[in-house]
């Protein structure tokens, strides 16, 4: 395996498929057996679930309610979806912790960075829910924080696109997929890849990123092993 530690970042759509549902069980089941191989090849993963399929504060303004509320909201949404994972996983007998970066203690575990980083070393998988446990940052901000927190070697980002595009492939068929960039080029770009918090968390501690497609087959596994999949971003010579 090319990487001993990883955080793994799913969007909330992600999970939706094509259906109206906002979790599809079958793309659970099959996140949750790419989890088990990984795990079963001695592999360090933590997980950060988006909420998107859910809520988001900001289209939750579009009703009238307030931002901060609809933040909280939407990361509520993260724990619902985190727990989903965690009972799936519990079905393949994957040990996995829910941790929550805000206090619901009935639920699952506070976030604690030593705690989760020993439970990964036991070969578990942590669930990082709740975002940041602040409002007006996104999950792909906590999954940068959680990433370099717990030391991961890789932040891969699982969408329903297979890499970072000049253009919206879904619009334009001419649209070319980078194989790497730098996030340097990402910022003077803004190419979208994710929020700018969560770029430059990155880019200033070395952190690479992977864009990739959660719906290809075997692909979070060939990862791992080491294969070019999606789009890599990097920290570039000058940042390492
Ligand atoms: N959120 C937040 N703070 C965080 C992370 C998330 O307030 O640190 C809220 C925010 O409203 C966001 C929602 O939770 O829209 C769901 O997260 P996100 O949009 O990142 O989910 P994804 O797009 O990955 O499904």
């Amino acid at each position: 395996m090319s990487y001993q530690r990883i955080l793994l970042k799913l969007s909330g759509e992600a999970l939706m498929g094509n259906g109206d549902s906002a979790i599809d069980p079958e793309i659970m089941q099959r996140v949750a057996a790419d989890l088990q191989q990984l795990v079963a090849r001695g592999v360090q993963v933590g997980l950060v679930i988006g909420g998107g399929n859910i809520f988001r504060g900001a289209g939750l303004v579009q009703s009238g309610i307030n931002r901060v509320t609809g933040d909280h909201m939407g990361m509520l949404a993260t724990v619902m979806n985190a727990l989903a994972m965690h009972d799936f996983l519990r079905r393949l007998q994957v040990p996995s912790r829910v941790y929550s970066s805000f206090d619901m203690q009935q639920v699952c575990e506070p976030y604690q960075r030593d705690a989760a980083v020993r439970f990964l070393e036991t070969g578990g998988v942590a669930l990082f829910s709740a975002g940041t446990g602040s409002p007006f940052f996104t999950t792909d901000t906590a999954a940068a924080l959680r990433a370099v927190e717990i030391g991961a070697d890789l932040l891969i980002k699982a969408t329903r696109v297979d890499g970072v595009y000049d253009d919206d492939p879904l619009k334009n068929p001419q649209a070319k997929r980078y194989e790497r960039l730098d996030y340097d080029r990402v910022v003077r770009e803004n190419l979208g890849v994710m929020d700018l918090t969560a770029i430059l968390l990155c880019r200033d501690h070395g952190m690479p990123l992977r864009v990739m497609d959660i719906n290809e087959a075997g692909a979070l596994l060939s990862l791992v092993e080491g294969e070019e999949v999606g789009t890599l971003v990097h920290a570039g010579e000058k940042d390492r």
